[in-house]
């Protein structure tokens, strides 16, 4: 797993799935099943109303909480619908999803509001899992690094490579996105090697420490050849995530 100091993380991704009890029940078993931890990192990324209970659910466990978004505005005010990173702190969140794909193509969220989104997080003590990644025709075109470097490259620009230091980032290839239409681990380490060059041409300290999870349709079957890959630590999960047999198969792949 990836350069020896950094510890893979397994993240899962709920997206807009689960209910009050189905969600208990999943996060019981995943509680059940996680062991002491160490080895790897668990996180749970559900919907925000039910993010409260989670982080009773987990507590006094190895298992971490993050939210799936948050709003670009860092003061309160009138924004209606949108839940500030402060709040999200104040449930026992540590982490938030970032310009996800979805968010990108059905929200319409640009490069400029991800950037802000990673700034808002991190102002509010939250670890932002930046998501980049190419669709089929950008693949297809060739512009898979181009995309990547871009949507890394705005984060670089705005707030520099230090924003970094205190970060995730995560590549999903959009076609892979709940397609069940995978990577194959050459194709995502040679991405995730591109992005930790790019930053490790601002800081090769910072670049050594960050983790880059791989994302899209990781599963129980393929996930341990995934994160063998020198430059993939651990996952963003989604469907695979709301199964806990599965998840914690991805999980202890990823811890060893
Ligand atoms: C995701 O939504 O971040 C994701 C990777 O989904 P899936 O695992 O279902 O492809």
């Amino acid at each position: 797993m990836g350069v020896g100091a950094r510890t893979p993380i397994v993240a899962g991704n709920w997206k807009m799935n689960g209910a009050l009890n189905a969600s208990s029940d999943l996060v019981a078993a995943l509680v059940a099943g996680v062991g002491e931890g160490g080895d790897a990192e668990m996180l749970l990324c559900p919907p925000f109303v039910y993010l409260d209970a989670a982080a009773r659910w987990i507590e006094s466990t190895p298992i971490a909480l993050g939210a799936q978004d948050l709003a670009s505005e860092v003061e309160p005010g009138a924004y209606t619908g949108e839940v500030a990173g402060a709040m999200l702190a104040d449930v026992g969140c540590t982490h938030v999803i970032v310009g996800h794909s979805e968010r990108r193509t059905l929200y319409g969220e640009t490069d400029d509001q991800v950037v802000a989104k990673f700034r808002a997080a991190q102002s509010a003590g939250l670890v932002p899992i930046l998501c980049v990644g190419e669709t089929l025709a950008e693949r297809e075109d060739a512009d898979t690094a181009a995309v990547v470097t871009r949507q890394v490259g705005a984060v670089l620009d705005v707030l520099g490579v230090d924003a970094l230091g205190e970060a995730v980032v995560a590549y999903e290839p959009v076609w892979a996105i709940g397609t069940g239409r995978t990577a194959t681990p050459d194709q995502a380490q040679e991405v995730h090697a591109l992005i930790r060059a790019l930053i490790g041409a601002q800081s090769a300290t910072i670049a050594g420490g960050l983790r880059i999870l791989y994302g899209g349709s990781v599963k129980g079957a393929n996930a341990a050849e995934l994160f063998a890959r020198e430059d993939i630590d651990g996952g963003l999960i989604g469907g695979a995530s709301l199964d806990a047999s599965e998840f914690l198969t991805i999980f202890h792949a990823a811890s060893g």
